[in-house]
Order: C-alpha cells, then structure tokens, then sequence
C-alpha cells in the first residue's frame, strides 16, 4: 500500500502541465525573438561604440592630419610666403584701362603690320634662329617669336634710315636690336629688358617711325589729329633725350621726299602754349613724361584716337616714382587696341605684374639678367669714412680723363661737391631735382658737349640718359637699392666700351645694401673687396630656396643678397605709401621727389 501511494506522489512530482501545441509554438517563436533583439541591441550597441570611435575630436583630427601631411622643408616654407607677398603686391595693380575693363574688352591676337622679314629669314628654321639667339646671347620668352635678323638692311628700313645709321657709327645692330626690331616691326607687344646702353632707344624708336610714315602715307594727319604713337619717359631729361634721337632720323627721311613727320616733346616745365601749337597742326610722335601728358589729354587738348603704338621706357622707374595711377589714366584715352612695348634695365617681377594685362601675347626679349650689371664696366668698390669722403673724391677724379659723373643720394650732397669741386678749380656742373628746369638743361647740354667735365647728380640723371664715353662713374655714396646701383654705373662701358666705376662705402650702408653689391660683384667676376668679404652672408643658405621658387634673389627688386622679404626698396615703399596717406590726411601731397 505504502509503495503505491509513493509511486503516485513520485508520479505526481513529475507532473509536467499539458501545454498546447500552439501555445509551445508561440513561446518558442518569443524566445526566438528574445535571443534576436538581443543580440540585435548588442550589435547597435557595438555599432555605436564604433561610430564614437570613429569621430574622433577636433584635436585629435588636426594632430592626425598633422601627423599625415608631408613634411614641408623650410625652402618650401619661404617659396610659399614670398608667393603670397607677389601675389599680395600685385594684385591690386594692374594695367587696364577703366573703360575697357568696364566694358570687358580684352584683346588677344595681336596688331598686325604690313611688315614681313626677308624670305630667306622666314625660311630660317627654328633651330638656325635659336643658334642666332645663342650666339648673341639673347633670351626669349613667347608664341611663335619673329626671327632675329643681324643686320639694318634685312630689316627694311628706308635708305635714309640707314644712312643715318651709317652716319651715327652704327654698323652692326645690338643684341637687343637684332631680336627687338623684328619684334616689334611684326607688330607684337613686347618687354625689352636690356642693359643701359645697349642701344634699346632705337629698338622702339624706329619701328615707331616706320608705323607714323605708313600711317601718313595712307592717311595724312588732319589738323588737331594725332599721334599715331607715344613714347612715356620717367624723367624729362630722358624723354628729351629720346625726342632728339626722333629729330635726327625725320629730318633725311624728308630731305628724301618722305611726309613730314612732326615730333611733339611733352614734358613739365615748358610752356604748354607751345606744346599745343604743335597739337594743332596735327602731330605724329609724341614723347611724353606723364603728369604733363595727363594734364594734355584731361585738358582736351590732344587725344589718343588714332594712338596704336605705346612704349613705356624705364617703365621700372615708372612704377617706382607712383607713376602707375597716371599711366593708367592716359590707357583711358585709346579708342582701340595698340602696341605696348615695356622698356627696362631691369624688371622685377612686380613690373611683370603691373603690365601683364596691357599686353597682349607679348614676347619677352631679355640681354643679360633683369638687374645684372653691365660687363664692361670694371667695377671697383672702396671703403672711405664719411668725413674722408669728399677730399678722396678729388684724387678719384684722376683715375680716367674726363668726363666723370659723380652720383649722391641726396641733393644737399650734390650742392655741397659742386662747390667744393668749383672752388677746387674742376669745371663741374651738377643736377638734381630742386633746381629749375633751365639749370638742369644747361647743365646737361655743356657735360654732353663736353664743355665740363664732371657731372654731379641725384639718381634723377643716372637712369636711361645717354653721355657718350664717360669714362668713369663714382658713386659718392652707394644706393640703398641696387637697382640703382646697376642704373648708375650703366652710365659707362656702353656700346662695347670698356668704362670703371668708383663706389665709395662705409659703415652708413647697411648689411643688406652691401651684401646685394657683394652678390652682384660676385656675378659680374669683379674684385670682392675684404670688407665685403667678411661680411656674414645669409644667402649662403638659401639655395634650396632658389631651387624651389626659380628666382635668385628676391623677386622685387632683383637684388641678389637678399629675399622678397628683406627687401630695402620694398620697405622704402611701404613707409612712402604711409607717408603719402598721412599727407592725405593733412590735406597736401602732390610731391614728387625728384621729378
Ligand atoms: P641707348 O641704350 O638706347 O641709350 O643707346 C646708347 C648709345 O648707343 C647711343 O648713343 C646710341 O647712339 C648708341 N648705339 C645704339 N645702337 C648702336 C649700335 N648698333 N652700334 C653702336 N652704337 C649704338
């Protein structure tokens, strides 16, 4: 009995309720689900998890991205700042005019001429030109470059030009003579960068007569009409200067039957009674510095419309006397495209810049580096103390034979050797900016008559003007920018001639000024003097800089001691531009220097 009742309760334990078959189904499909929304929140959960990750902080970012870029080397650096500074010069401006910018005219094939080379010349193929180019050493930048051509004839002057020619001692063209006429005969626009003294004057000269004589041939000029082409000079002297060169290829042109051509030289200083006069009989060629010329056309009393043919000479200096606003005024007055030629010693990149929009498909003809110094001059550089100065010029002046120009920075210097010079019994004349137009005219025409022998002058007479032989150039003080330095000394060993140059130097220089001569001396393989020897030499150490930017030097002002951002000149700008917008504010201004 006992056993049976046991075996009901263990019966009875093991009891399992009867649960239907639908309902077992519907608890296994729920566990089913239970397991999988569990490991689906586990797997958003690991999901998230990983998204956190993956965002990771700015900071974390940017030491990533540090950690990723490339290592940038200190040359690279330099190269991208300097970018940015010509970049930052450059881009507020430019040369267009207001109308056409205005108007969206843009040019962009350029003007063409009746003129063609020779056939024999045409058929030269591009590797004989290249070897002409080689062998003259010139350098061109540019589409479809005209050939070179290495004489006046094959360049199809009139007879009368070439017997001025002849007349003149000019036999055999320059360099930049044999590749820049037939530039800019062809009618291209072009940037001419050759040393004083290389014969540019002719290069933009007589293609401008043979455009004004074609001009009046097929249509003579009407009173009041006028001019077919016009040459700006940063300085009057200069553009007087390239007015007499005009004179003296006009007059056998119409001794020989060909129109008249009538000159106008427009300049400050002389009656502008005279000057429209000329205007009003109608004239072809106009030599102009710009204030005047501005002053001319704002008047009405000449204008550019039938003007095709535009040269800008010393178009650095241009710039570099705030002539840029002015030049820009007068673009406003052509009524249609013309030929833009840019004429300098030297031309930094921001000249580039500044013309870069004028011209259209230029050509670049280059004679030696932008801003390198002319090789025949033997250039000697001393080191004088400041009071020692002015009584070891006098035994200076015995090196060479007359004619001497002696160049100072400043005016006060100017008078003060003058004086002494006199007094020392030396036939001296001197120029500068403060004296009157008359003086400085007198003083120019008797030194180039060689009526005097020593010229005393500011910078305002050492760029672009012609002395024929000066034997020697002293420079009582060297120029803080070396582009006037290299202007100064051009002044001799020109056309072929071998000339000296003197530069005295002390402790008033500073490092920067002495090291651009030092580099240029270098280049030029002139005797370093010790004191420049010694000097601490930054550049030593920025030749990867060169390499990773293309320019030696600095890109402004090309001097080579230093870079972009040690430049003196371009320091010296910026605390003019100060300057000149404090005047502004006092309400004056309208000085000019030395002009
Ligand atoms: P420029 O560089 O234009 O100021 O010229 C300097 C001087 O060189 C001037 O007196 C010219 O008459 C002279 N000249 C120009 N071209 C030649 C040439 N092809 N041969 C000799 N002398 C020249």
């Amino acid at each position: 009995m006992a056993d049976h009742l046991n075996m009901e309760i263990e019966e009875e334990d093991d009891y399992v309720e009867y649960v239907p078959v639908a309902k077992r189904r519907a608890i296994e499909a729920q566990k089913i689900l239970q397991r999988k929304g569990k490991s689906e929140a586990f797997e958003e959960e690991e999901e998230k998890i990983k998204l956190v990750e993956a965002k990771p902080s700015l900071l974390v970012k940017a030491s990533q991205l540090k950690k990723e870029q490339p290592e940038i080397s200190h040359a690279e650096q330099v190269f991208q700042q300097e970018k940015e500074m010509i970049e930052h010069l450059s881009d507020k401006k430019t040369l267009m005019s207001v109308r056409e910018l205005a108007k969206g005219i843009t040019y962009t094939e350029p003007l063409r001429t009746g003129w063609k080379p020779p056939l024999a010349i045409r058929r030269n193929s591009k590797k004989a030109c290249d070897a002409i180019r080689k062998q003259w050493h010139i350098i061109v930048e540019g589409d479809d470059v005209t050939p070179p051509i290495k004489n006046f004839k094959d360049m199809r002057f009139p007879e009368p030009i070439l017997k001025k020619l002849r007349a003149k001692g000019i036999i055999q063209p320059t360099p930049i003579q044999v590749q820049g006429l037939p530039v800019i005969l062809s009618g291209r626009d072009m940037i001419g960068i050759a040393f004083t003294g290389s014969g540019k004057t002719l290069v933009f000269v007589l293609p401008l007569i043979m455009v004004a004589l074609q001009e009046e041939i097929m249509l003579p000029i009407a009173p009041g009409e006028g001019p077919f082409g016009l040459i700006i000079c940063p300085s009057r002297e200069l553009a007087r200067q390239t007015y007499e060169v005009i004179e003296q290829f006009i007059e056998p042109l119409m001794e020989s039957g060909y129109p008249e051509l009538r000159p106008l030289l427009c300049i400050g200083g002389v009656d502008m009674k005279s000057q429209v006069d000329v205007v009003k009989r109608g004239v072809h060629i106009v030599v102009a510095t710009p204030g005047r010329l501005k002053d001319l056309l704002a008047k009405k009393k000449m204008n550019l419309d039938n003007c095709r043919y535009l040269t800008l000479d010393e178009a650095d200096r241009l710039v570099d006397l705030g002539f840029e606003d002015d030049i820009r005024e007068v673009f406003d007055h052509f009524k249609a495209q013309r030929q833009t030629l840019l004429f300098s010693a030297t031309m930094p990149t921001k000249i580039q810049n500044f013309a870069r929009n004028a011209l259209v498909k230029p050509v670049i003809v280059n004679v030696g580096r932008a801003g390198a110094a002319n090789l025949d001059v033997i250039q000697e550089v001393e080191y004088v103390k400041q009071e020692a100065k002015i009584v070891y010029l006098l035994e200076c002046l015995q090196k060479t034979p007359p004619p001497v120009l002696v160049f100072c920075e400043n005016k006060a210097d100017v008078d003060d050797i003058h004086e002494y010079l006199l007094l020392k019994g030396v036939e001296a004349v001197a120029v500068h900016g403060g004296k009157d137009q008359e003086e400085r005219e007198y003083a120019i025409a008797a030194f180039k008559a060689c009526k005097k022998d020593v010229l005393v002058a500011t910078d305002v007479a050492s760029k672009g003007l012609d002395f024929p032989d000066i034997q020697h150039v002293i420079n009582y003080d060297m120029p803080a920018e070396i582009e006037n330095y290299v202007h100064r000394i051009g002044r001799t060993g020109r056309c072929g001639k071998t000339g000296i140059a003197t530069t005295f130097i002390n402790k008033n220089q500073s490092e920067t000024t002495l090291l651009d001569l030092k580099h240029l001396l270098q280049e030029a393989k002139q005797r370093i003097p010790p004191v420049l020897a010694e000097l601490n030499d930054p550049m030593d150490d920025v030749d990867a800089i060169t390499d990773a930017s293309g320019v030696k030097g600095c890109a402004y002002c090309g001097g080579l001691g230093h870079r972009i951002r040690d430049c003196p000149k371009l320091d010296h700008q910026r605390s003019q531009q100060i300057a000149n917008s404090r005047r502004d504010y006092f309400g004056s201004g309208g000085y000019r220097g030395e002009i």
